[in-house]
């Protein structure tokens, strides 16, 4: 079985009367990347806050690297990475100078520690630059330097990729796919824009209204979202084999309804209408179906679609 890094179950977190984190149950497995996908306000900043001990949960139960009891969760938390927004560096101190403070301040043993730090989000050649002049890509990296002071096993990164230019989201999307690949950092990652994570995480958690409504891997998702056929038919094993026999397709799934979703011969339905009805099979519907991953999202949280 696979071996959990993060695991909550029930967590809820209420401000007021107000419930902004509910009963969420989310597994995060080791070396996985989770995107954490839901529009402003859903909820991914509180979730992400009480893993990283920022903030204290209302109810619920938060298991890290296998540990629940506080004392469990202390030393779990050690091995624990997080950005949430850009941390408060001095504008007049540069990448290096910032770092080098908050090493000590944190009792982090090993000037090489910092050094190590900039190298792996290739700020090393900063030099006497400012933080202040530092572009807000350069000011991501620094924040997440910061997080892998402590060579954590899990990073929580709450949209750390909020407000990137186009560059600077490949260059910070490659950032984490290599330390997820060389070190085997377990990453939880927090969008609005879900297409910013593909070709980045490995697993999805939809969250909306402070509930998670779906968590599934990245291949389902490639899966529930891939373009198809559905043919809706009177007599659904018949032309099964039909499509197999004299068409020669076999990436198709025969639905337990009785309708069949093909996923090849897409250019061309005339000819698979045709078939069919050249065997006597009836056909009461066939249809275009698949969504992109944004559109997948919408449907989810019954939002409407744009484009
Ligand atoms: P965003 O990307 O906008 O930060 P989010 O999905 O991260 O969205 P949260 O920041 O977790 O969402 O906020 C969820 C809800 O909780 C919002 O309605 C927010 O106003 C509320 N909230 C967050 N922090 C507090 C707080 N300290 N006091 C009261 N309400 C809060």
């Amino acid at each position: 079985m696979a071996e959990n890094v993060l695991v909550t179950r029930g967590l809820t977190k209420r401000y007021g009367g107000k419930t902004v984190v509910d009963s969420v149950d989310l597994t995060l497995p080791k070396g996985e990347i989770y995107g954490l996908v839901g529009r402003n306000g859903a909820g991914k900043t509180t979730i992400i806050r009480m893993a990283a001990a920022q903030t204290v949960p209302s109810a619920g139960e938060i298991e890290l690297f296998g540990e629940t009891t506080p004392k469990g969760l202390q030393a779990a938390r050690s091995r624990t990475g997080a950005m949430v927004e850009i941390p408060s560096f001095y504008p007049y101190l540069t990448a290096r100078e910032n770092l080098e403070y908050y090493r000590r301040q944190r009792g982090i043993a090993g000037a090489h520690v910092v050094e190590d730090a900039l190298e792996q989000v290739n700020l090393t050649d900063t030099g006497k630059k400012k933080f202040k002049t530092f572009s807000l890509g350069m000011k991501q990296r620094l924040g997440l330097a910061l997080a892998l002071m402590d060579r954590p096993d899990l990073l929580l990164l709450d949209e750390p990729i909020n407000g990137l230019d186009p560059e600077g989201i490949v260059e910070f999307r490659n950032l984490l796919l290599e330390l997820n690949r060389q070190y085997q950092t377990t990453i939880l990652i927090s969008s609005h824009i879900l297409s910013e994570l593909q070709s980045l995480a490995t697993c999805y958690g939809f969250i909306d209204k402070g509930r998670l409504l779906e968590q599934l891997s990245a291949a389902e998702l490639a899966e529930k979202c891939r373009d198809c056929l559905e043919l809706k038919v009177d007599d659904a094993p018949r032309a099964a084999a039909l499509l197999e026999r004299e068409l020669g397709f076999r990436d198709f799934e025969v639905l337990p309804g009785g309708a069949i979703r093909l996923y090849q011969g897409l250019e061309a339905p005339e000819k698979i209408t045709a078939a069919l009805m050249g065997r006597g099979i009836a056909l009461y519907g066939l249809e275009h179906r698949g969504a992109n991953l944004e559109d997948y999202f919408l449907n989810l949280i019954g939002g409407v679609r744009h484009g």
